[in-house]
């Protein structure tokens, strides 16, 4: 019997179930962490969900997702920290210990003018974050959405940024989609973990025939990226949560589920 007791999957890898189908399903394959996406509690009660994934078996890994704090306006930047309250405010109805932030990016705008903002939106959100005892994951993107979503590009600019804003309640998330090109990562991963900011892992694969830049990551195994190597340099900076399956595929989300979720435990299995 495959060892299945970090495995988590994200709400949108399998897009077409709603959460209410996703839950009892991931359950009975011996999955054992759910990350909720917020447009999955959209138009339903998240105290009533919290429930639901409680009675299921499963715990909540994470909340996808806060962040996108860049504007070229006060006023933007201010409605962005409100929309991270509310994030925050879901974390603590669902029983999510960790937001995941995408940080933001705005065309026309220096990466140091981007990062400074990123740096006063985390700030802003601290002290709610603190007093609910939720954790927040600068997750670094692939430099490709550099100009729209992540100014933060890589695992060192993540660490970076922990390091100006200096809260035990800021870390990093690493995806491996995003990093496994760095020739720093197995460095900052280290240096992540010797600070205690390894905060959550998510796994997918780069397909070198991808279509899209968005929504055709692979299931692991279908590309390029030595996932269990990566894994390893984790385990060895001492993290110890989930391993979080995240894939934004149309091809994948076109199969039937229930295939595409079998198909998910037998690649973790052989490829993390
Ligand atoms: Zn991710």
């Amino acid at each position: 019997m495959a060892d299945l007791s970090r495995l988590c999957i994200h709400t949108i890898t399998t897009r077409p179930w709603s959460i209410e189908l996703a839950v009892p399903y991931f359950a009975d394959a011996g999955v054992r962490g759910i990350s909720v996406w917020r447009d999955a509690l959209e138009g339903r009660n998240a105290d009533t969900m919290r429930h639901l994934i409680e009675r299921a078996g499963l715990s909540v890994t994470s909340l996808a997702r806060g962040g996108f704090f860049t504007a070229a306006s006060a006023a933007d930047r201010l409605h962005a920290i409100e929309e991270n309250r509310r994030a925050l405010e879901e974390c603590e109805a669902v029983g999510a210990p960790l937001l995941v932030l995408v940080c933001g990016a705005t065309p026309g705008q220096t990466v140091a003018d981007n990062v400074d903002q990123i740096q006063e939106g985390i700030e802003a959100i601290l002290e709610p974050a603190e007093s609910a005892g939720i954790r927040l994951g600068i997750e670094p993107l692939h430099p490709m959405y550099a100009d729209t979503r992540s100014a933060i590009a890589t695992v060192k600019m993540a660490n970076d940024l922990c390091d100006r804003i200096d809260s035990s309640m800021v870390g990093v998330t690493i995806d491996v989609f995003h990093c496994w090109w760095d020739p720093d990562l197995q460095a900052e991963i280290t240096r992540a973990g010797a600070a205690g900011r390894l905060f959550s892992y998510h796994v997918c694969d780069w397909k070198t025939d991808m279509s899209d830049m968005l929504n055709d990551r692979g299931l692991m195994g279908e590309g390029i990226i030595d996932i269990r190597r990566i894994t390893s340099w984790m385990d060895d900076a001492g993290f110890d949560g989930a391993i979080e399956v995240e894939i934004f595929s149309t091809r994948w989300w076109a199969e039937d589920q229930v295939s595409f979720l079998n198909e998910i435990i037998d690649s973790y299995t052989r490829c993390v």
